[in-house]
């Protein structure tokens, strides 16, 4: 069997610098205890449990400003998907010790949104329902931002959307480069003027498109990743939908359904970006002891790649669906 190890995958670099505060703030007795994270820190089980390991409490639930009214003392930290201004005033309020995990890519959108709100305009936020990252950002101007996930919600927009004379679109982090892209002309084809900014991440775009290429010609595509994780379910639906192959998504090894492998001659092989280098191995190990071909493409190992912590020295999110830039 042919283990094709889609690179990059796995951890980016936001999730990187979140565990790596997590886990200073653990090491760090000079802070506020308990510690506190406020939401899931990343979406994986084994990525929480390992921080509950290290005396850092999760705390979560669908309301993020309610959940803070558990924490009385101590220090909390922010995740990765950002919060809203009301979530840190009432932490701040609180007398709350924070820290704030929030990817920097994530906190580029809520500036965004806050300066067309600032200027007037209302804003079609492209992203998943329920998502802490949406919350967070609609939190930055709830009158002028309103959340799309789909066509049909185009049909029920309301009243200041529709009449509204400057309209700006953008985007979740991690959502389907290419859902998007469809959304994004739906958009358009209604509201010409609209100005679109793609805010799809470095980090999601590039596994996207790793799986897009990689896993086109393989028989079965496996995805390791939370199923809560919106980046990890993209890649489950770029390897069927753009590759062309049978995907599976498992949290880990444990997961992986018997006899999948049985009579598969080449298998692709990714993780989502917030699942631990070490679930991914173990994986790998085991569909490798199937064959005894691996092939890793281009020169590297992803999983290098996935666990450095350098971030792009400029974002270039935007430049890989020309069609959606404008810059206005
Ligand atoms: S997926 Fe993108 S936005 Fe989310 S933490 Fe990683 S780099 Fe940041």
């Amino acid at each position: 069997m042919e283990v094709i190890k889609v690179t990059p995958r796995g951890y980016c670099y936001g999730v990187v610098d979140a565990m790596e505060i997590a886990r200073k703030a653990a090491r760090d007795p000079s802070l506020p205890r308990p510690i506190y994270i406020i939401g899931l820190i990343v979406h994986n089980r084994f990525a929480v449990e390992e921080l509950q390991r290290l005396g850092v409490t999760t705390l979560d639930g669908p309301n993020r400003a309610e959940i803070l009214n558990q924490a009385s003392e101590g220090t909390v930290i922010f995740t990765a998907h950002g919060v809203s201004p009301r979530v840190k005033e009432r932490a701040r309020a609180r007398g709350l010790h924070i820290l704030d995990a929030t990817c920097p890519d994530v906190t580029k959108t809520h500036d965004l949104v806050l300066d067309f709100a600032g200027r007037g305009y209302q804003i079609l936020y492209i992203g998943k329902k329920g998502h802490p990252e949406p919350e967070g950002v609609m939190g930055e101007a709830p009158n002028a931002v309103y959340l799309v996930e789909n066509e049909a919600d185009l049909d029920a927009l309301p009243e200041r959307i529709l009449t509204a004379e400057k309209l700006m679109v953008t985007t979740q982090t991690t959502l389907s480069q290419w859902d998007t892209l469809r959304l994004v002309e739906a958009i358009r084809r209604r509201f010409p003027y609209a100005e679109v900014y793609n805010e799809i991440c470095k980090a999601t775009q590039d596994r996207q498109e790793a799986v897009a290429r990689m896993a086109r010609g393989c028989e079965l595509t496996i995805v390791v990743g939370d199923p809560r994780s919106n980046n990890t379910n993209r890649l489950v639906q770029v390897a069927e939908e753009l590759a062309g192959s049978p995907a599976v998504r498992i949290e880990s090894l444990a997961d992986l359904p018997p006899g999948i492998l049985d009579g598969k001659q080449r298998v692709a092989i990714t993780a989502g970006a917030s699942t631990p280098s070490q679930i991914t191995r173990e994986v790998v190990r085991f569909v490798q002891e199937y064959g005894v071909t691996t092939r890793v493409l281009p020169q590297f190992d992803g999983e290098e790649l996935a666990s450095q912590t350098t971030r792009p020295t400029q974002t270039t999110a935007n430049e890989t669906i020309p069609a959606m830039r404008d810059d206005g």
